[in-house]
């Protein structure tokens, strides 16, 4: 059922001698031609359910257009106090193009942590204010909402775009008045965590929906935004460098924008790689950052010994500093078991300098920022994937001392010393995540929480990834380009792809 046209392109065999060849082989060859064959069916039915449901969810929002004034925009994006880097240009143009056009946006941006997102997202909310829409910004925690609103306050207020912040401890009268406002339109932006989807927050017109770190909400919680009000256009931003083979598959039906280069002037971040017996001397070195005026983060991957493993964790860690340092130094300790208030008010006091070095598990991966720490020590780092390692790293470099991140690790394995090695060696995200996924292979590559990778049964995503782009551009033209769902000679195509219940569905699975 692989249309004529493209069988003879690509030089492929019939499916009935495939599956011949597949299991009698008369050589190598054979096996090749007939696997190439499978791998290219197994993609292009894949991606023409993506690009199906892509279509689906372009042309579903009954035109909403967001119709700025192009010299108005422009004059914005001149008052920033720097220069857009290429990258940022070129993901504006992508991001702007859709928002200008009746079709609903559904687009993944990608850039490595410090690369300008919030930047680029401020653009796109001027640009929606400015032609009467409002936009909502949801985050995972309350602390990074309230830096979003701060950062976002000063972008956006001089241009006479009002911003809200929605969070838990927006009570009472304020909370009824900020809703109100919203209501009656007189709030440009909101900002929150997923507190701004909820029922009793009724928006006037709502236009332009983003998320930050949307890998933390699951695939539904990404339809429910989508669905909030008129379908308004959603941009989902992360600092996930996710490798394109998987952003393809995992976000087939989204469309792509990729910031990768970051603003001029950057420090790099000297990583080192150290042995538990270093220990003392990595302390030393975080006296002296500290006694500099700066702070530092130190990261255990376990809460409590678990594990009969001779793993020190955060609260040993932590009473090892709260001894050393007594009356000197103050440390702080974070960990999942806390409340949320809790931890909030921890991240609260190191961001007041209240405390110097904060020793925690993961808790602080997600986008906050301290501009003052310029340490990041990673304690059994070789526990960590190298995803998260860089996501760990992305904490400090945020200002404009010089940066360090010290990883301690004695690994048993050869992977474990790669990643060791893998780091120290490059800082840039998209390096690292195709160099992870090469390490582990797809399916563990987003965790345990898979997040929507298909099984393959012939293909291989790493290895065949060439194929999948093909076959993705294939789908995408047959789809977008070709009457797909009229044309005679596609019959067989569309029948197959009915039989998958592919359409009438509009459900991902
Ligand atoms: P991200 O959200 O991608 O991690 P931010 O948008 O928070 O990154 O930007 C990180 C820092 O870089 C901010 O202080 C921001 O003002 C600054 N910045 C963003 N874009 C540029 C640019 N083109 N040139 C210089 N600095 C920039
Ligand atoms: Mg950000």
């Amino acid at each position: 059922m692989i249309p004529e046209e493209l069988l003879e392109r690509y030089k492929l065999v019939s499916r009935s001698d495939a599956v011949c060849m597949l299991h009698f082989p008369k050589d190598d060859a054979e096996l090749k031609q007939a696997r190439r064959r499978m791998v290219y069916e197994e993609f292009l039915l894949f991606q023409m359910k993506m690009q199906f449901f892509r279509k689906i969810e372009r042309e579903r929002s009954n035109g909403i257009s967001i119709d700025y004034d192009v010299e108005e925009l422009r004059t914005y994006i001149d008052a920033l106090p720097f220069p857009l880097t290429n990258a940022q240009k070129r993901v504006v143009n992508e991001i702007s193009g859709d928002m200008k056009s009746h079709f609903h946006m559904n687009r993944l941006l990608q850039g490595d942590v410090g690369s300008g997102k919030t930047v680029v997202a401020s653009i796109a909310m001027f640009a929606a204010a400015k032609s009467g829409f409002q936009s909502a910004l949801m985050v995972p925690t309350e602390i990074l909402a309230e830096q979003h609103a701060n950062s976002l306050f000063d972008l956006l207020e001089p241009f006479g775009v009002t911003v809200g912040l929605l969070t838990s401890s927006v009570k009472g009268k304020k909370r009824r008045e900020l809703l109100a406002m919203l209501e009656a339109g007189e709030l440009d932006v909101l900002i929150g965590t997923h507190a701004v989807i909820q029922e009793d927050v009724i928006f006037n017109r709502l236009g332009l929906v983003i998320t930050d770190e949307q890998h933390r909400f699951g695939v539904n919680q990404r339809r429910v935004l989508r669905e909030k009000g008129e379908y308004p256009d959603v941009l989902f931003m992360t600092a996930t460098p996710i490798p394109r083979t998987l952003a393809i598959t995992a976000f087939g039906e989204m469309d792509v924008s990729i910031i990768d280069e970051l603003p001029a002037g950057r420090k790099e971040i000297e990583t080192f790689w150290v042995k538990h017996e270093m220990l003392d001397r990595v302390i030393a070195f975080m006296e002296k950052e500290i006694a500099k005026g700066r702070q530092a983060y130190v990261i255990c991957p376990l809460i409590e010994e678990s594990e009969k493993l001779d793993v020190q964790n955060a609260v040993d860690f932590y009473n090892i500093l709260l001894t050393k340092w007594k009356g000197k130094y103050t440390p702080g300790l974070m960990h999942g078991r806390l409340l949320p208030a809790e931890k909030d008010e921890l991240m609260r006091a190191f961001n007041d300098k209240q405390i110097d070095c904060l020793v925690s598990t993961t808790v602080v991966e997600v986008g906050v920022n301290v501009p003052n720490a310029t340490m990041m020590v990673i304690y059994d780092a070789d526990r960590f994937g190298l995803a998260q390692l860089h996501q760990l790293r992305g904490r400090v470099g945020r200002g404009s001392e010089q940066s360090y991140c010290i990883l301690i690790a004695n690994p048993k394995t050869e992977v474990g010393k790669e990643r060791m090695s893998i780091m120290t060696e490059t800082s840039d995200g998209f390096v690292l995540s195709e160099r992870d996924l090469e390490l582990r292979g797809p399916g563990d590559f987003f965790g345990k929480k898979q997040s929507g990778i298909p099984e393959f049964k012939v293909a291989d995503m790493v290895h065949d990834y060439r194929v999948l782009e093909v076959a993705r551009q294939d789908a995408a033209k047959l789809i977008f380009e070709e009457d797909f769902m009229n044309q005679p000679r596609y019959e067989k195509l569309r029948n197959l792809l009915d039989d998958l219940g592919v359409f009438g569905s509009e459900k991902l699975d």
